[in-house]
Formats: C-alpha cells, sequence, structure tokens
C-alpha cells in the first residue's frame, strides 16, 4: 500500500506518527540545507519537510532531482508545527518515484497560467488536477447520489432502456441517425416511449439516468450532443402538479446535499449555495408572455419563449422575489410533443411544464396523455405516421393508467447550481459538434 492517509486525513493525533502519502509532485524548493516538497492528492497538498541533518542521504538529493507531477509516494514522520503553511509537515524516510512526468506540461495545474477551455478539454485529465475543476466533477458525483437516493427513498424503480432505436420520439430532426446491420436506426434523444410503455407494466413509478444523443447543429453553451438526463414517470397521477411537487423536492434535495456534502468544494469554487424555497413559484405560460411584454419583449401566443426571453424572465424573478428556481406551466398544446394532455375543457393549453434555474430550462415535463384515441388523434395533428409508434400505442390500448414524468438535464442542473458560463465545464469529456476527442 503506497498510501495509509489522503492529505486531508493527516490530523492532529497523528503527530509523532509514520503514514504514508502518495500522489504528484506541486512544487519543490530548495534552501540548500532544507529542502521542500509539496505533494498534492485528490483532498488537498501536504508539505514534505527534509532538513539536512533531519533525513537520510538518499532523500535529500532526491527531492532536488524531482519535476513537477512527478507521481511519488513519500513515508515519513507527522510533524505538527505552527511553522508550516498548513499546521503541519511530514519529515520524509523514504520517497519513491513511480512515474516521472515529461515537460513542459501541456497545462499548468496550478492554474497560474491560464488555459483556453479547449486547451483544457484536449488535456482533461491534467485539466482536473486543478482543484476548482476536481471540485465540480466531486459535486457532480455527488449530484447523481443524491438524485439516486431521493428516488429510492420516493419508491421509484431504477430502468434501463434502450440507446439504439428505430423511431424518433418527437419527429424530431435532432437525430444521431447509423447503420444497424441492413437498417436504419438512431441514436435515443430520450428515454420517452419507453419510459411512458413501462407505465403500462405495473412498476408504476420509474426512473433512468442515461446519456441522451441529440444532433443539435449550432454550438451554444447549454447545449451537448451528449448529455445526461434524470428521467422519471409515474403512474395515477391526477394532474401534472403532482410531477412538479416530485420534481422540485428531488432538485432542492440534490442543491442541499451538495450544499451539506460539498463544503469544501463549494468554498475551493467561491460559491454560497442558497437553501431552495419549497414550492417553487408556479407562473404560467400566458403569465410569463405578459411579464415579458412588461420588459419590452412581445412572444406571440403560441410560440416557445426564446433563450433571451427565458434569461430576462430569470432576471426578473430574481430582482423581484429573489427566487432562481421556477415553473413555468400551462404551455399551449402546439408548442409542445404529442404524448404530452391538452386541458379537456381547453385544448389549445398543455399540461406541461419546464423548471427553469436562473433563467435556464433544465427540466421539460407534464402529464401525459393516456387514452389511446386521444393520443392517436395527437401524433397524427404533428404530423407523424401513426403506424411508425405502434410499438409504443400498444401498449396504450391494454390497460394504461394516467401517467406524467420529465426529463432533467443533469448538466444543465450542475452548469446552472455552480454559475458556470459554458455546460462543457460540468462533464468530463464533452461532444459538441467539434469534439469527439478526448
Ligand atoms: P432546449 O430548448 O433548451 O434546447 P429542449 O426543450 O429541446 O431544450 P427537452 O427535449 O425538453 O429539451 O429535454 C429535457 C431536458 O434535457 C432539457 O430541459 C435539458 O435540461 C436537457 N437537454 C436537452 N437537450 C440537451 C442538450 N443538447 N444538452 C444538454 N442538455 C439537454
Ligand atoms: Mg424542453
Amino acid at each position: 500500500m503506497y498510501r495509509t492517509h489522503y492529505s486531508s486525513q493527516i490530523t492532529e493525533e497523528l503527530h509523532g506518527k509514520k503514514v504514508k502519502v502518495a500522489g504528484w509532485v506541486y512544487e519543490v524548493k530548495d534552501l540548500g540545507g532544507i529542502k521542500f516538497l509539496w505533494l498534492r492528492d485528490r483532498e488537498g497538498i501536504v508539505q514534505i519537510t527534509a532538513p539536512k541533518k533531519k533525513v537520510n542521504e538518499e532523500v535529500f538529493a532526491l527531492i532536488p532531482k524531482l519535476n513537477s507531477e512527478d507521481v511519488i509516494a513519500v513515508e515519513g514522520v507527522v510533524n505538527f508545527t505552527p511553522k508550516a503553511k498548513l499546521g503541519f509537515e511530514i519529515i520524509p524516510e523514504k520517497i519513491e518515484i513511480l512515474s516521472r512526468a515529461d515537460s513542459p506540461l501541456p497545462l499548468d495545474p496550478t492554474g497560474k497560467v491560464k488555459a483556453e477551455l479547449d486547451t483544457r478539454l484536449d488535456n482533461r485529465f491534467m485539466d482536473l488536477r486543478r482543484p476548482e475543476v476536481m471540485a465540480i466533477f466531486k459535486i457532480r458525483s455527488s449530484v447523481f447520489k443524491a438524485v439516486r437516493d431521493f428516488f429510492y427513498q420516493e419508491g421509484f424503480i431504477e430502468i434501463h432502456t434502450p440507446k439504439i432505436i428505430a423511431t424518433a420520439t418527437e419527429g424530431g430532426t435532432e437525430l444521431f441517425p447509423m447503420k444497424y446491420f441492413e437498417r436504419d436506426a438512431f441514436l435515443a434523444q430520450s428515454p420517452q416511449l419507453y419510459k411512458q410503455i413501462m407505465m403500462a407494466s405495473g412498476l408504476d413509478r420509474v426512473f433512468e439516468i442515461a446519456p441522451i444523443f441529440r444532433a443539435e447543429e449550432h454550438n451554444t453553451t447549454r447545449h451537448l450532443n451528449e448529455a445526461w438526463s434524470i428521467d422519471a414517470e409515474m403512474a395515477f397521477i391526477e394532474s401534472e402538479d403532482e410531477v412538479m411537487g416530485l420534481l422540485e423536492r428531488l432538485v432542492a434535495h440534490a442543491i442541499n446535499y451538495v450544499r451539506e456534502h460539498n463544503e469544501k468544494e463549494l468554498k475551493i469554487l467561491d460559491l454560497e449555495l442558497e437553501e431552495p424555497k419549497l414550492p417553487f413559484r408556479r407562473i404560467t405560460y400566458t403569465q410569463a408572455l405578459e411579464i415579458l411584454k412588461d420588459l419590452g419583449k412581445e412572444i406571440p401566443w403560441g410560440e416557445d419563449i426564446d433563450t433571451e426571453g427565458e434569461k430576462m424572465l430569470g432576471q426578473y424573478i430574481k430582482e423581484t422575489y429573489d427566487e432562481d428556481l421556477y415553473f413555468i406551466y400551462q404551455y399551449p398544446s402546439e408548442a409542445k410533443p404529442f404524448y404530452i394532455m391538452k386541458y379537456d375543457d381547453k385544448p389549445e393549453i398543455s399540461r406541461a411544464f419546464d423548471l427553469e434555474y436562473r433563467g435556464v430550462e433544465i427540466t421539460s415535463g407534464g402529464q401525459r396523455e393516456h387514452r389511446y384515441e386521444k393520443l392517436k388523434e395527437q401524433i397524427a395533428e404533428k404530423g407523424l405516421k401513426v403506424e411508425s409508434f405502434e410499438f409504443y400505442l400498444k401498449a396504450f390500448r391494454y390497460g394504461m393508467p394516467p401517467h406524467g414524468g420529465f426529463g432533467l438535464g443533469a448538466e444543465r442542473l450542475l452548469k446552472q447550481m455552480l454559475n458556470l458560463n459554458n455546460i462543457r465545464e460540468v462533464i468530463l469529456f464533452p461532444r459538441d459538434r467539434k469534439r469527439l476527442e478526448p
């Protein structure tokens, strides 16, 4: 075992005791009679102090030969002293080089030399050696854990649906075509139809956390071509409001989990994450258009609220109510996909909602149309071929309970939560219009 403790695990009780630490060479300082070495591991940095009189010759001679980012293992004695910057140091007895680092480095892992996002992504392994970048991915891990925990607590069953599919979910143009032996297929843009089919199975409450693939042509700071979607679907609901209730508790749970478990990472990122107020504000689509009109932006009823409109609305909600998260609901049916239920008494309005986080959509959801005849009508209304949905429609003919659900974009949630300006910051190896490597 090369390591007995991470840097963060060295506490005062270990004073005078022997430990092994392992990691990357952060910095070396040679003051002649005393040599310093800072070693970085996942949890932080430790100082190794080598005064000539206290360490063996071999160790003393080795330190100046180390290069930045060499991987080393150090065995030594912990010494708590106010003289050390971090309050303690390790007096080394043995230093072993496990792997050498070439120079020059493709990136400066100390962050002192700023690099472009492209350079950082090309060298992601080294980019992650910067604590601010690593912090993002520790938080990402927490969010996924919190989401899973939440769903299990709420009685949801985790499912996994196919990512190679024959039919476009929504007949959209954002699909990646592929060859499937002799046939044409696509990468799944969403698990929508499959999670709905599961509502006819009796599983009742399901969730899936998986990638979605979208051939978004444009390069934006909030679209990826491969993103992670947190999907849920629940049966026996009486209205979309029950789905909104679940979603807001899920998002609040994820945020609070990060507040509790990632204090260190939030500090590194210089972020204060506020506890979200429940329930989230709900504004109807029509109200949203009215607010926008007052702000000087007119959107004809029926059209989607564009990026600029979303942003203006986000600012307005923040300034007026000091809130970051809010729902827009009762969207026009024409702006939403065929599987969304319309209000029976007002078919121009649908039971669809979006959850917005500081002016960016992070989720779309709603109550679905579970009545076979109506669903068929809605497919045709959108100009889609009813026949190509037979595998899906079949599930609606033999007992389909009323149901609803949502798709929450994990990267959108993280980007907004951490106030980052580019979605590429929160995924290890982004897939975008240009990027297929690493
Ligand atoms: P937008 O209009 O913002 O492009 P959308 O309405 O097309 O998004 P949906 O089909 O509603 O997206 O997908 C559900 C959720 O999945 C979105 O709210 C978003 O959080 C996430 N999502 C969708 N497309 C992408 C993408 N290309 N990159 C990252 N996340 C995405
Ligand atoms: Mg949407």
